[in-house]
This record gives structure tokens, C-alpha cells and sequence, in this order.
């Protein structure tokens, strides 16, 4: 079936990746960014090149008016929306937490939780019977991220405790949520955190030797948005090389 889904941090990493394979599926496509319009720019063109309806629309998930605008925006162009992905997500420099600032604690969390849940509220107000909201996660949830990030850490077991407690309230309106959770995977976020080498340097602990690509972690999301997944509601979904 034909679908409409918007994904939030589409302009890059695993939201681009995700926003073109939707497009080779045929779904249209509705990509948000926050800074970076030539990317967001970039992604359409690769999702109209698959020769679906694409469009990038601005707005920081932390904001609630620029949430609204977003989903107004992507309904107005697109139409109902079938599917919602929560992927916009940042990290911040790699610190003890003794040292983290109340301005960095309240990026991450205003970002990473509080941008998931006002999308999916605005999500749970707006899909229709058959929608689907996919979160993206992360594996530093059963992990902790010491020395790193637990904040961000943190931050995405609330999403995941989101997906447990929405995929409830849903169910009986025949709306599945459900999580992603990407391992270690190569995409700009380690450089946007101040470690351009994390990749490499972290690559040798990962069981599967390696990190993830971008386009080896949208299939499982396009997958719990498609039909095929009628069934699958409430999963957290490790993709993460065993990490
Ligand atoms: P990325 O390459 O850094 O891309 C981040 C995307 O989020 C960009 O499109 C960016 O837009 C957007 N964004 C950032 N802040 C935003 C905001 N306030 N409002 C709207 N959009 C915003 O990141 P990625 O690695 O693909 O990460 C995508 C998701 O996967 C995140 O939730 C991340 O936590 C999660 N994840 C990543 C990894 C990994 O190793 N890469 C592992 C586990 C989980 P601009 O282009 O405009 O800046």
C-alpha cells in the first residue's frame, strides 16, 4: 500500500537513509531537518529520483509550535500520514558526568525525549487505524555509555519506555509503535560529538568486528512501518551486531 511518512532528522545519516528507502518503496516522503537545508535539499532529490512525492520541511523537534508546524506542514503536502519516524536525535562532546553543564543535559533531553514525545503525541493525535510510529533508540540503553554520555543514554530509554507505554494506548485504535535500536553505526553524529574516530576506535569491540551502516539499519525501520509488520507492536529491536 501507498503511504505517507514523515521522518523527523531525515536529512542525514540513518533519517536519509530511511527517507529513501521509503521512496523505493513508494511511499512519499516528508523529510525534516533542523540546520542543514542543502542536505534536507539533497535527501528530496534522492527520494523524487525514485519518483515519489518528497519534501523538506524545517522545524526543531524541541519546539513545540515548530512540532505543529511540521505535522501541519506534512499533512497539508502529503496528506494523512501513515507512518511517523522519531529519528532527529544529537550527543553531546564526551565527558564524565560530573562534568556535564545544565545546558548541555537540557540539549540532549529537550532533543532526544522531549523531541520524541512531542512528535509522537502529535503522531498518536493524527494517524489513523493501519499507522505506525517507529522510534529510533539506541543500543547505549542497556549499555550506560559511562564516560561518554549517559545522558544520552538516559534520554533514549525514555523513548523506549515511550514505545512500551504508547503501543498500549494504541493498540485498540490499531496503531503499532514500536523502537529501533541502532549499535554503533557510521554516520556524522560521532564528529557532531567531538570524535570524528569513534567509528574506528570502537569498531574492534563490536562481535560482528564492525560498525553499522546507515542502510543497514532503515530496513528494519521500514519494516515495522510497512504491513508486514500488522502484528509487531510494543518491540524494542536491537540492530547493533550484537553489541
Ligand atoms: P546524524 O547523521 O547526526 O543526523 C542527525 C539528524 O537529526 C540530521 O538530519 C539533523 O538535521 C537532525 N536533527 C538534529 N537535531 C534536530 C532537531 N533539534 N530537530 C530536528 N532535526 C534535528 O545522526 P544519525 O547517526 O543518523 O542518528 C539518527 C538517530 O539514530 C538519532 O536519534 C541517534 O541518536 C540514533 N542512533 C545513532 C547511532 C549511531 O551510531 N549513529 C547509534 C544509535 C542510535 P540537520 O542535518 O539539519 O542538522
Amino acid at each position: 500500500m501507498t503511504k505517507a511518512i514523515l521522518i523527523t532528522g531525515a536529512s542525514r545519516g540513518i533519517g536519509r537513509a530511511t527517507a529513501i528507502g521509503a521512496a523505493r518503496r513508494g511511499w512519499s516522503v516528508a523529510v525534516n531537518y533542523q540546520g542543514d537545508a542543502a542536505a534536507a535539499e539533497d535527501t528530496v532529490a534522492a527520494c523524487e529520483a525514485e519518483g515519489v512525492l518528497a519534501i523538506a520541511i524545517r522545524a526543531d523537534v524541541s519546539r513545540e509550535d515548530e512540532v505543529l508546524a511540521l505535522f501541519d506542514q506534512a499533512e497539508g503536502r502529503l496528506g494523512s500520514l501513515n507512518g511517523v519516524v522519531l529519528n532527529a536525535g544529537v550527543v553531546a562532546p564526551a565527558a564524565a558526568l560530573a562534568d556535564y553543564t545544565l545546558e548541555r543535559m537540557q540539549r540532549v533531553f529537550g532533543i532526544n525525549t522531549l523531541g520524541a514525545f512531542l512528535c509522537a503525541r502529535e503522531a498518536a493525535r493524527r494517524l489513523k487505524a493501519g499507522g505506525a510510529i517507529v522510534a529510533v533508540s539506541s543500543s547505549a540503553v542497556r549499555i550506560g555509555s559511562p564516560n561518554e554520555y549517559i545522558d544520552y543514554a538516559a534520554s533514549k530509554a525514555a523513548v523506549d519506555c515511550l514505545v512500551l507505554g504508547l503501543s498500549k494506548e494504541l493498540a485498540p485504535r490499531n496503531i503499532r509503535v514500536n523502537a529501533v535500536r541502532p549499535g554503533l553505526v557510521e554516520t556524522d553524529i560521532h564528529a557532531s560529538g567531538g570524535r570524528p574516530d569513534r567509528v574506528a576506535a570502537m569498531s574492534s569491540l563490536i562481535p560482528m568486528g564492525r560498525a553499522g551502516l546507515p542502510g543497514e539499519i532503515a530496513p528494519a525501520i521500514l519494516w515495522l512501518l510497512s504491513d508486514e509488520a500488522s502484528y509487531t507492536t510494543g518491540a524494542l529491536l536491537d540492530v547493533s551486531g550484537a553489541r
